[in-house]
């Protein structure tokens, strides 16, 4: 038996290693660049976020915002515990981070790539690299793989984990397969807010605001950082995600909410400010910070609301009162454009998820043709659910052809 990956990321890789090495069983790899896991190694800042510290499956999935009800499949299949397991009896410790986050004790991602590169050795492994696959012709047993270099192979079985492609037309050999996509947009990026006043204040964080995206039922919490282009933090890569289409059809032009108090409330926030008023009223209101928010975006916003510094909470005129709230909990903001987060970004869309076999990652227009990784219309919120997928998916597409 012949079987052909392509793609030597991290699902490709991951694949490969996990099939193990029997007489007249072939794996080969076929890479389009010349390295092998480049992905990987750039992966969490050099450190590689290899996987989430969630461990209850329903809450796991939860962090995806595309591909729930096949990741409910595949996750129960090859979840985070098994990924620390995987790794763990090949000498390599991970560690969470208070977030959740899952790193090698090393803190390298050359760490990861060296313990499947092994992994894949010793299975007897070839990989073959500038083999850029340009169609998969299908024949009466097997398939026929055709490279840009005029060359071919021929192989029973199949698996693609060739990634995702920011453009659609990148995806036309997947179609002529028979397959359809769903329209890759990118997910998780930043916000950008050129020339806004707020930029001034880069380097402020707020460990937990409440954002939503105007006109949209959008709305998410987390902490946020200012940046000299815009706004960053959890909070707005989470919210890159779930909204990325939804903000690509924007072109990327649209109104954000802020609630800087997270959920505070307004009526909450008027009796806050009224207790203030009666009980420290002689405090100047830029003294006085009572809601805990970084002193320099505490100092902005009564900018912003012409308070000025010899303004004593009990002098405080009504309309500035009103204003300040406002600013406090309804901050308005028009974003114009995106910029990519180098530490994760992924595409949204790829192949449409209703043609691929859950339980065993198999296509269901061409059976003998496996899918893993990010080519298909699954795609997670930063944290090392990407990852998670990518050895999910290929580990059950492995255990497949162990069986045969
Ligand atoms: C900078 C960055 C940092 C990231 N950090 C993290 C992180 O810390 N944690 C996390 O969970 N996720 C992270 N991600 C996301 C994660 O890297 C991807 O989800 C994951 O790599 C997907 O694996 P894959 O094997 O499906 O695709 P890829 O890793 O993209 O691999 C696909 C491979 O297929 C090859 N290929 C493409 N087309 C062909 C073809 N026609 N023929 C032959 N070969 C082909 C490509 O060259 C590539 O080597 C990060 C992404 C980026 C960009």
């Amino acid at each position: 038996m012949r079987i052909a990956i392509i793609g030597a990321g991290a699902a490709g890789c991951f694949a490969a290693a996990n099939i193990k090495a029997r007489q007249g069983v072939e794996v080969a790899v076929f890479e389009k660049t010349g390295k092998a896991l480049q992905k990987v190694k750039a992966s969490g800042g050099g450190r590689c976020n290899t996987t989430h510290a969630c461990f209850d499956i329903p809450e796991l999935v939860t962090r995806y915002p595309r591909g729930k009800q096949l990741l409910r499949k595949s996750l129960y299949q090859f979840g985070p515990e098994d990924t620390i397991e995987w790794f763990r009896q090949r000498g390599v410790q991970l560690k969470t981070e208070a977030d959740g986050r899952m790193f090698p004790v090393t803190d390298s991602s050359q760490t990861i790539i060296d313990c499947i590169w092994q992994e894949m050795m010793r299975q007897k492994v070839q990989v073959y690299y500038h083999k850029a696959v340009e169609k998969i012709e299908k024949r009466d047993s097997g398939f026929m793989l055709h490279f840009a270099d005029g060359s071919n192979y021929e192989a029973d079985k199949v698996l693609i984990a060739c990634g995702a492609f920011p453009k659609p037309e990148q995806y036309r050999w997947l179609l002529e397969l028979g397959h359809t996509i769903q329209s890759p947009v990118p997910s998780l990026f930043t916000f950008n807010m050129p020339k806004h006043p707020i930029t001034e204040l880069m380097g402020v964080a707020v460990p937990q605001v409440t954002l939503k995206i105007a006109g949209t039922k959008m709305v998410e919490q987390g902490p946020l950082l200012i940046t000299h282009w815009g706004m960053s933090g959890p909070v707005v890569l989470r919210t890159s995600a779930w909204a990325a289409r939804e903000l690509n059809e924007r072109n990327y032009g649209f109104k954000i909410q802020i609630n800087w108090l997270n959920d505070v409330s307004e009526a909450d926030l008027r009796d806050h400010i009224a207790q203030l008023r009666r009980e420290q009223g002689k405090q100047l209101v830029q003294n006085k910070n009572p809601f805990d928010l970084p002193k320099r975006l505490w100092e902005y916003q009564l900018i912003q609301c012409g308070i000025k510094e010899d303004t004593r909470w009990g002098d405080l005129p009504a309309a500035a009162q009103n204003k300040l709230i406002e600013r406090l909990i309804r901050d308005s903001y028009e974003v114009k454009g995106k910029t990519t987060f180098k530490e994760e970004f992924v595409t949204c869309g790829g192949i449409t998820l209703s043609e691929i076999d859950p339980q065993t990652m198999e296509s269901r227009i061409v059976p003998g043709v496996y899918f893993a990784g990010e080519l298909m219309d699954v795609d997670g919120i930063t944290g090392g659910f990407n990852f998670q997928h990518a050895w999910a998916s290929s580990y059950i597409v492995a255990q497949q052809f162990n069986k045969m």
